[in-house]
């Protein structure tokens, strides 16, 4: 969050269209204010639109070998790292040409927490993130999906991510003496049997529903019969809220009717619903044209709004309980990407354009064909140091003169964000001499997939020359739809 905030501040000293940054309990946030021409540029209420980058790490050691990798034991072992870079590039963007839409850029904290330690809960419920919005946006990179596509579906895309704890107690004994006591372990064993293919016997055919059991604690020594265990299942489906706390019953009946089966008294088995996030609803009309505004820039297969909906779980669905609006998908897949949350977790870095072109498309909307675009200059790439928790810059390259940081060092430097605390991160290990650069100066120019593109104009950032100085007068925002 330090450094999302120094680049913040960075791109305010070139560019007046920044708002106050907000810091809230749940993450920050930054008002964007179109340049008008009109003699009130004050954006009327309700018209603003958020776009969401979520930020968290998990506590998942990396193994991936990458030269950036995290060395304190945590990682973003999701691709937040990835949001934060697309949302914090395309604000650059924002920068060089001003934006068509009153515009609320969210860096979000603990979107991996549950619902109760969630960032996207407390932005919605406390941080007021959503006074004068119209409609939210937010944006995946998914590493298991073929790289450089965009999917969604205009209903629910993923799902409630709710949890069934059970916890058992007993007297516990002597190994020797199983007729004294009952075993939690084996009365664990028979619930999980139970709860094996419940939801396929419970709910309706076709119902998309997972019921795993992810978590069993108990016992310490092998001569001693323990006297508790706890068992956890991640319950997931997109059941609307009647159909879901009525299942919520059943599992809870189940998992009795498991347990009637150990005669002894002893015996104390109480199974509870951690309700987790709701599922994420796409409106249909956001998905329907941010899909056909993408499509304007890409290539016609580029962009899916039949994608299946996905068991995984997301806090951005308390935006979308508030406000109409659209999560998308973005393909990152490699061979060696991994998956989510997985230690080998490393999706492919050349879809990161693609990000930035998700978030332009959103905030200049689907341009008429006589929309301004000013011609430009480009961003150059910058380094960061932070000491003592205080983030500096120390370098600026010109790419006309000397080699850009590596494109690595982009990622690096979010990578370092994630801390010892799996919600804000923050590790001083990994602070030190990580820098920060701009990708966009990076990589060639390609020309745009469709000529035609609205967005296939020059635009120029015409900045300090001691903040940016690198010049790439080629580079458009269609040019990204091409890499
Ligand atoms: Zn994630």
């Amino acid at each position: 969050m330090a450094m999302v905030m120094a680049e913040i501040e960075e791109l305010r000293k070139i560019s007046g269209v920044f708002g106050d940054t907000v810091v809230g309990k749940g993450g920050i946030y930054v008002d964007i204010n179109p340049v008008s021409t009109e003699p009130s540029s004050t954006p009327t209420p309700n018209t603003r639109i958020l776009l969401r980058a979520d930020c968290d790490g998990l506590p998942v050691p990396e193994a991936t070998g990458l030269p950036f990798t995290s060395t304190n034991g945590n990682s973003h072992a999701c691709g937040h790292d990835m949001h934060m870079a697309m949302l914090l590039t395309a604000m650059r963007v924002f920068c060089a040409r001003s934006p068509t839409f009153p515009l609320r850029c969210v860096f979000q904290r603990a979107e991996e927490n549950p619902i109760t330690k969630s960032g996207g809960a407390v932005m919605c419920s406390e941080d007021n993130v959503l006074q004068n919005i119209m409609e939210v946006y937010g944006l995946h990179v998914w590493a298991t999906l073929p790289a450089n596509k965009f999917y969604s579906r205009p209903a629910e895309i993923l799902a409630n991510s709710d949890r069934l704890r059970v916890s058992i107690s007993c007297c516990g004994g002597h190994a020797s003496n199983p007729s004294t006591t009952t075993n939690p372990i084996q009365v664990s064993a028979n619930i999980i049997s139970r709860l094996d293919g419940f939801d396929e016997r419970t709910l309706p055919p076709q119902t998309v529903s997972a019921l795993v059991p992810t978590i069993l604690h108990s016992g310490t020594a092998s001569n001693v019969i323990p006297n508790t265990a706890e068992l956890w299942f991640g319950v997931r489906n997109f059941l609307p809220p009647s159909a879901r706390s009525s299942f919520h019953e059943q599992l809870c009946q189940e998992v009795s009717n498991a347990a009637s089966h150990f005669p002894l008294a002893d015996l104390t088995v109480t199974p509870k619903i951690i309700p987790g996030h709701p599922a994420t609803i796409n409106s249909p009309t956001c998905v329907a044209s941010l899909a056909a505004n993408l499509r304007t820039h890409l290539a016609p297969g580029d962009v899916s709004t039949t994608t299946p909906p996905i068991l995984g779980g997301e806090d951005f669905s308390h935006y979308l309980q508030a406000r109409p609006g659209a999560f998308f998908l973005l393909g990152a897949h490699t061979p060696t990407s991994g998956d989510h949350h997985s230690p080998a977790f490393n999706p492919d870095e050349r879809v990161l354009w693609r990000g930035v072109l998700y978030w332009c498309a959103i905030a200049y909307g689907a341009e008429s064909e006589s929309g301004e675009s000013p011609d430009t200059t480009f961003l150059g790439s910058t380094r960061y140091a932070c000491e003592r928790s205080e983030w500096r810059q120390v370098e600026t390259r010109d790419a006309r003169r000397e080699p850009l940081f590596p494109r690595s060092s982009f990622i690096c430097s979010k990578r370092a964000e994630s801390g010892p605390k799996r919600t804000t991160g923050g590790s001083k290990r990994a602070a030190s001499g990580v820098f920060w650069s701009n990708p966009l100066a990076h990589e060639p120019y390609s020309p745009p997939i469709n000529p035609r593109s609205p967005l296939a104009r020059p635009f120029v950032l015409t900045a300090p020359p001691l903040v940016h100085t690198c010049v790439w007068p080629s580079l458009t925002l269609a040019s990204l739809a091409g890499r």
